[in-house]
């Protein structure tokens, strides 16, 4: 009777991918193919992270279990740091519990009314129609994104791709940037934590951000009970996975793997398909059981 726990005992994932997106976010495929796409790709332990929105948790872990996934609920939120514009995953939370899910529908109000901004501003340089078109290619109302944006610019042939489109036109200093207010980072920490989860650094290798202010937002993170990192992420260079398994080490905190997987035509990583977290680290799924 006392070996019979043995059998129960949670199986290492050999390849999880904590970081992608379906419609309910800016992804290009509903929750179930993209569960469909990590199982067909070898995943087997995911989490579904749309943008500030859990519509997609309930079909993804549906089809995740009858694919034989392991899953947890994932959502990445859009925060405000410094004035700095901050992306945090949450992973493993109770997807019911009120102050995350009112504090998400808050933050999504506020995306429609930049929207109109972003559009506003195309159409002072000369490009009118942006806002309408944008929103002909959002499959969930409340949740319109740059990525919508860049999408509509490339189909009336503003650039050839989506990164041309984000280059020249929607990053900050270019005419479609809009300033927006985002929630801080001791809020959705404060809501990832009240439901159960885990916060994560999303691509911590984005962001612009000098060393200095990166250890002082690390330390902040750490200090409001922040666990872990994105070290492996479709958006980091091997330097990048070097550096922040360095201060993985250096603040103890667990690190995660993302390939931030869009949809085909967009994403330079497909689900799974990204090295191993370096040996020494302690794969945040560990804190999720
Ligand atoms: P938003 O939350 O509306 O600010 O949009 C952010 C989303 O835009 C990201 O999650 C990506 O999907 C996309 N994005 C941001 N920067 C780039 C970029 N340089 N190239 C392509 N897509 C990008
Ligand atoms: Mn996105
Ligand atoms: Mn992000
Ligand atoms: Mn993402």
């Amino acid at each position: 009777m006392l070996f019979f726990p043995l059998l129960t005992t949670f199986v290492s994932p050999a390849n999880f991918d904590f970081h992608c997106h379906s419609t309910v976010s800016d992804g290009l495929m509903p929750p179930q193919e993209v569960a469909a796409r990590a199982a067909a790709n070898g995943v087997d332990c995911w989490a579904l992270t749309d943008h500030d929105d859990l519509g997609g948790l309930a079909v993804a872990r549906a089809t995740a279990e009858e694919l034989g996934l392991r899953f947890y609920n994932g959502v990445e939120i859009s925060i405000e740091w410094n004035e700095i514009p901050i992306h945090i995953v949450g992973l493993g939370f109770n997807a019911e519990q009120p102050e995350l899910v009112n504090g998400l529908t808050d933050l999504r109000s506020g995306r429609l009314e930049r929207a109109r901004r972003m559009g506003d501003a195309l159409a002072a340089i000369g490009i009118p129609g942006v806002f309408e078109g944008a929103r002909a290619l959002v499959t969930n109302p409340q949740l319109i994104s740059r990525a919508h944006f860049a999408r509509y610019l490339v189909s009336i042939g503003i650039a050839p791709d989506t990164s041309g489109v984000f280059q020249h036109y929607l990053v900050p200093g270019k005419p479609g940037y809009v300033t927006h207010r985002w929630v801080s980072l001791a809020d959705a920490l404060g809501w990832i934590h009240a439901a159960g989860g885990v916060a994560v650094v999303a691509h911590p290798g984005r962001y612009r951000m000098s060393g200095g202010e990166m250890r002082r937002f690390l330390d902040e993170f750490h200090d409001l009970g922040g666990q872990a990192i994105e070290v492996m992420s479709g958006s980091h260079s091997p330097d990048h996975v070097l550096h922040f398994a360095r201060l993985a080490r250096h603040y103890a905190f667990h690190a995660s793997r993302g390939s931030d997987f869009h949809g085909v035509k967009e994403s330079y990583v497909d689900l799974g398909r990204l090295p191993q977290l370096p040996q020494d680290l302690k794969p945040v799924w560990r804190l999720l059981q």
